[in-house]
């Protein structure tokens, strides 16, 4: 699922282009992404409805339409685009929420599997959402001392707490695999039991690993593509997620691959992590 990086390319890419724009009208080819709101609720409260702003927050894509707010979360599947032209027969297959545009684009939702969800929040709602999300590991206050006061306090393993979006937000899968990898630190040990030297490494490596996967437009396993539609680059810089049995890239011994730490793939290397 895309996580931090991607969203932040996708919110990137589409900001500039839907910003300032108000929604004529709008469609919704099925209800099973909507959370909380009703395809008449969502539709009525978005025709003539005016993008104030687009931000990321941990997975989700947020268009600020003043009262209300569209928080989107870009499943497996998903991705957000804006059309110039009329929809080919395959892009109208899978677009979800596809919204008219008053400069004559149109703004698609598209989810092949619809994994994704869409919210509908007004002010409370959207503050009580917030409220309940970790910090943004890229924030400038978001120093080690910070990591270890949100994530050092629990007993699950490092990479739960890592990926737990109560504790930190935008974190999923592949980047817990590679910061703890980058940290050297085994993805099992108790979060609690982690040394100061230990927070600031990964808190280090974290924020290195990050910031390189903004800068190259967030990872492309399968079905994420950026905000333009292409695929990502940073999957080519992964060490360990992906690369189960292949030699480490430090002492060459055989990534180990388990499914024992949570219902996830975990790649780590027994050697270097510790
Ligand atoms: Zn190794």
């Amino acid at each position: 699922m895309p996580e931090l990086p991607e969203v932040e390319t996708i919110v990137r890419d589409i900001r500039p282009e839907v910003v300032g724009r108000t929604v004529l009208r709008a469609t919704l080819s099925h209800t099973d992404v909507l959370r909380g709101v009703t395809r008449p609720a969502l539709l009525r409260g978005l025709a003539g409805a005016t993008v104030g702003d687009l931000f990321r927050r941990a997975k989700h894509a947020v268009f600020d339409f003043g009262k209300r707010r569209l928080v989107v979360q870009p499943g497996m599947t998903g991705a957000l685009l804006v059309h110039d032209r009329p929809l080919s027969t395959e892009e109208a297959r899978y677009a979800v929420l596809r919204a008219e545009l008053n400069d004559g684009r149109t703004l698609v939702y598209r989810d092949v599997r619809r994994l994704g969800t869409l919210l509908w929040l007004d002010a409370r709602g959207w503050t009580a959402y917030d409220a309940a999300i970790g910090p943004e590991p890229l924030d400038a206050g978001f120093t080690a001392e910070a990591m270890r006061a949100a994530l050092g306090r629990t007993r699950q393993s490092i990479k739960k707490a890592l990926m737990d979006q109560k504790l930190l937000a935008g974190v999923g899968n592949i980047y817990a695999n590679e910061a703890l990898f980058a940290a050297g630190i085994d993805p099992s040990r108790e979060a609690v039991r982690l040394s100061l030297p230990e927070w600031d490494a990964l808190h280090r490596e974290l924020d290195r690993i990050l910031s390189a996967a903004v800068s190259g437009r967030g990872s492309t396993v399968r079905d994420y593509r950026t905000g333009t539609g292409e695929q990502g680059k940073f999957q080519l810089s992964h060490l360990v997620y992906g690369r189960e049995g292949e030699p480490c890239v430090r002492c060459g011994t055989t990534l180990a691959g388990t499914h024992a730490l949570d219902a996830r793939i975990t790649v780590f290397c027994h050697r270097c992590q510790v």
